[in-house]
């Protein structure tokens, strides 16, 4: 089994090409990386000005130090995104606006130089030659017309390597997509889990030459690894990341251990979400990272929402980098069932997905006079299919927080099937159970 290649570049970044890195080379140089991080970031930036008045970076002597300094959330990046500046605008050479749900109010605004970008696109090229090589065609299913999008970013990296990266774009109509990937002999694809799994679900009697793939964007549930296995013979890996971070967090190795992360670029802890204490390997909570080579807006100690937890084992590939579990539940992901209980999209997509005529569905909790019911629309290969309806809500309610609900009188569950084009896709292509309770308390 082939190392991650994160290590040797890891390695090379902080000086050490010639092998040998250990926790204790990594760590030291993400102190130094730290205190020019909060040095910077006080003296640069108006809300970390504030947030660090009276801190001397240099008074951190160990990483784990960092759990005295304050958080920093998506409502303080909401409120005023150019106070986090370290640069003039003129330096700024991407801003990438993220949309709100519809009910935290501002979008979030995240900018980056023409130094941040050339980090992420060599991260990108490293990340990708785990499973890429010279002579690979690679389809990318990510927005990539616009300048320092992510697309543009992944094909840059993918011509370092020697691969050739094909754009296509999310996908809108999978049988073009599916002559693109046949006329351009694609062999590897990144993009979201349920595009991957409408492409190999309408193209599994066709002959692909699709071999790997990357996913990203949502949880990959199991099923959907599985289903691209056995239909093209295609290997999954995982990939974990947000804009925030620069767009890459961590990508796993051929062990599929969990992802290893961009520690050259990024500093993860995890901590407990309600009381904000660190918490060490092994134990679950909220995902919270430190930039550690931003330049134009660093962020320092960003609550992502994401709940996780670093494996404490090494992985079997032999690397000295943590791996960190695959990322299923956000903080807020989780609906609250009136009969007690909670339920989270990812607890949905393994049933449902394993179903074979399955393209995608969408979630929506309502009340009703006495108890709640969830509403299931699924997209299929084929219309008012009965067959699927059932094998749907038998499947659901295997689902151990439905069976006791359902079972106890407190929730109805609906399932309704729709033909490709007659299923509405959630709103702004976030995969989440959307939630129409009135909520305690509202009042006329
Ligand atoms: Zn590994």
């Amino acid at each position: 089994m082939k190392i991650t290649p994160l290590e040797r570049w890891i390695a090379e970044r902080i000086g050490h090409p010639a092998g040998g890195l250990d926790r204790r080379l990594l760590e030291g140089w993400q102190l130094e990386r730290l205190r020019e991080t909060l040095s910077l970031a006080a003296n640069k930036s108006a809300f970390y000005g504030t947030q660090l008045a009276g801190f001397e970076a240099g008074s951190l002597s160990r990483i784990t130090d960092m759990a005295g300094l304050p958080f920093t959330t998506a409502f303080d990046l909401r409120r005023n995104p150019l106070q986090f500046l370290c640069v003039s605008q003129d330096e700024i050479n991407r801003v990438v606006t993220l949309p709100t749900s519809g009910t935290t109010g501002d979008p979030k605004r995240i900018y980056f130089t023409l130094e941040d970008r050339e980090l992420t696109v060599d991260f990108f090229a490293r990340g990708m030659s785990t499973f890429t090589g010279p002579g690979d065609r690679v389809l990318i299913l990510f927005p990539g017309e616009r300048q320092g999008s992510v697309g543009e970013l992944l094909a840059e990296s993918l011509g370092r390597l020697g691969a050739v990266g094909i754009a296509n774009g999310p996908v809108k109509d999978p049988r073009t997509t599916l002559d693109l990937i046949s006329r351009e002999r694609v062999t590897t694809l990144v993009g979201a889990p349920v595009h991957a799994l409408a492409l190999a679900r309408l193209g599994q009697t066709g002959d692909f030459a699709v071999r790997k793939a990357l996913l990203t964007t949502d949880h990959v549930p199991g099923a959907i690894t599985e289903e691209l296995q056995s239909l093209w013979g295609c290997e999954v890996f995982n990939h974990y990341g947000m804009t925030e971070m620069g767009y890459g967090g961590g990508v796993e190795c051929e062990a599929h251990f969990g992802y290893h992360m961009r520690e050259a670029d990024l500093f993860f802890e995890i901590i407990d979400p309600e009381t904000g204490a660190p918490l060490e390997d092994g134990k679950p909570g909220e995902i919270v990272f430190t930039t550690l080579t931003r330049k134009g807006m660093p962020l320092i100690r960003y609550r992502t929402g994401d709940l996780g937890r670093f494996i404490p084992q090494r992985c079997p590939c032999g690397t000295v980098l943590k791996s960190l579990e695959r990322v299923k539940l956000r903080l807020d992901g989780n609906v609250a069932l009136g009969s007690g209980g909670a339920l989270a999209m990812a607890d949905l997509d393994e049933p449902l997905f394993a179903l074979p005529a399955v393209l995608d569905f969408t979630a929506v909790l309502t009340r009703e006079a006495d108890r709640d019911c969830l509403q299931i629309e699924i997209k299929a290969l084929e219309a008012g299919n009965g067959q699927l309806a059932q094998g749907a809500r038998r499947a659901l309610e295997a689902v151990p927080a439905l069976q006791s609900a359902v079972r106890e009188g407190g929730l109805r569950v609906l399932v309704e099937v729709f033909r490709e084009g007659q299923f509405r896709p959630g709103a702004a292509g976030k995969r989440r159970i959307v939630d129409k309770r009135p909520t305690c308390g509202e009042r006329l």
